[in-house]
């Protein structure tokens, strides 16, 4: 079993990242769009944002801990990030340090000129890589996964900066989709399994990629497509050119990020967030029907999946549960104890609707378990007569090394318990999850256990990717996450 986190740094800064990257060429006061961009994208990362621009001279940045709003809708800051072209990171980082020099755009002067990088993802060999450039020379401003890329970079013979690119990227294992801005133009990667999603947009004459849809549309920018799994695109005063240098593999895009991390009104690899999380509860009401009164979501990240339950089994959806919006994702917390008390201060009954009732809850995962102790208690407390619980993804047993904040396997509920346990754990009258295959379902396919079309490592242990660094510092856990499949 994992006890320990094999992406910690010396400094307690945890590699593994949520993050959401914007990136545009060819618009006035490009800045700007990114502010925009990177608002939309602020569910994927609130500790800290940065924005770099590019002038046709020189390189500009400013990089702050906190939201996108308070940072850059200042005109102080947007006047010192002129250009045609620039790029932009929200981040969240887990746990220990917060330092201002790992949030991203990373930046470094290079052969070539300056080269700054937003990365979405997490490299499963960065540890690795950092030792070996270490013992080279290489100095690190960070501890970030992404500044092994530059050092890969500006360590590498290839002929052109592209090509300089391309090989730091045949070196790294893990997830990424990237946007870089260099002198000689724009650049967007995402890695050859897809993992992490990347759309590309147009705004006039303007290209954009994006994490997601959303950002396109805050922009009134139209969405071209997704970049495909491996594809490298550069956009500069010569047009558009698209790249596959890595050797062909299947795609595996992340699963969850329908399950949770997208916003409902993004369309990831051509699916509709909301429709998928709609068919989830609906599947889910087929697998584990209850006879109740009331379908109550746990809002927001439940209320989709809980419409499907609710339409499947004819059974009225009610709002049981009301969010207050000043309070951050409650996972998103620093501690145990601020955690617990961010999930009261998120959450309240609405108790003349739930008292004397029996109702199922849905929301869209357990994770440590900590939102639904809570939050069935808080139905009991309203007088709910029974409480029972449903699941919109399977349980989560295994932790996310390609960008997704899930904890150590130890703290996985699903990790340490049956689901009877579970049940028990939370004080539910009963508690389902979908099944994986109905999860597919839910995205229009049929899983193939053999070859399974997305990532679903968070729930099966299936890593598409070798995991060197967890292999390499800790062999015994390695060893219990592929015994424990
Ligand atoms: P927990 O309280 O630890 O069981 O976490 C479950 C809750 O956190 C669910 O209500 C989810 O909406 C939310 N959640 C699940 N995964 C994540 C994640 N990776 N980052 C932030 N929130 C999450």
């Amino acid at each position: 079993m994992l006890t320990t986190n094999p992406f910690e740094t010396l400094d307690g800064d945890k590699l593994r990242e949520e993050c959401g990257i914007f990136g545009i060429w060819g618009a006035d006061n490009a800045a700007g769009f990114v502010a925009l961009g990177l608002h939309a994208l602020q569910h994927r990362g609130q500790e800290a944002a940065g924005i770099t621009s590019y002038d046709g001279a020189h390189f500009h940045s400013h990089r702050a801990m906190g939201h996108v709003a308070g940072n850059f809708d200042r005109d102080d800051v947007m006047r010192k990030l002129p250009g045609r072209a620039a790029i932009g990171h929200v981040r969240y980082s887990t746990t220990g340090e917060t330092a201002l020099r790992n949030v991203q755009p990373l930046y470094a002067e290079l052969n070539d000129g300056g080269f700054a990088v937003g990365h979405n993802g997490n490299l499963s060999n960065a540890m690795k890589l950092r030792r070996t450039l270490n013992r080279r020379g290489s100095i690190f401003q960070s501890t970030s996964d992404t500044e092994v890329i530059i050092h890969l970079v500006a360590t590498s013979q290839a002929a052109s900066p592209t090509d300089r690119l391309i090989d730091a990227l045949k070196q790294v294992e893990g997830a990424y989709s990237l946007v870089v801005l260099t002198e000689q133009g724009l650049i967007a990667c995402r890695d050859p399994l897809g993992i992490r999603p990347l759309v590309m947009g147009k705004l006039g004459e303007a290209t954009i990629f994006a994490s997601e849809t959303v950002a396109l549309d805050v922009i009134g920018a139209s969405f071209i497509r997704d970049l495909d799994p491996g594809e490298l695109v550069i956009v500069n005063g010569s047009g558009l050119r698209s790249f596959r240098p890595f050797e062909k593999a299947s795609a595996r895009p992340c699963i969850f990020e329908h399950v949770y991390f997208s916003r409902p009104d993004s369309i990831v690899d051509g699916t509709s967030v909301y429709e998928v999380r709609k068919n989830i509860g609906a599947e889910l009401s087929r697998e584990a029907p209850v006879q109740v009164d009331l379908v109550v979501p746990v809002p927001d990240s439940g209320v989709p999946a809980a419409i499907g339950y609710s339409q499947e089994s004819g059974i009225p959806f009610e709002l049981g549960i009301i969010r207050s919006h000043y309070v951050g994702r409650t996972f998103i917390q620093p501690s145990q104890e601020v955690r617990h008390l961010g999930v009261k201060l998120k959450h309240n009954a609405n108790s003349a609707l739930i008292r004397g009732k029996s109702i199922v809850l849905i929301d869209d995962s357990i994770v440590r378990g900590t939102t639904s102790v809570k939050i069935v208690q808080m139905m009991r407390d309203a007088g709910a007569r029974e409480v029972h619980m449903r699941i919109a993804s399977p349980p989560t047993k295994y932790s996310c090394f390609y960008g997704v904040d899930t904890p150590e396997r130890a703290k996985l509920l699903a990790a340490q318990m049956s689901i009877e346990a579970m049940r028990d754990y939370i004080n539910a009258d009963s508690l389902a999850f979908i099944s994986i295959d109905g999860l597919y379902r839910a995205l229009g396919q049929d899983r193939d256990p053999n070859a399974p079309q997305r990532c679903d490592a968070c729930f099966t242990g299936d890593y598409p990717t070798r995991l060197t660094d967890l292999a390499e510092s800790d062999p015994d856990a390695s060893l219990a996450l592929v015994a424990a499949r």
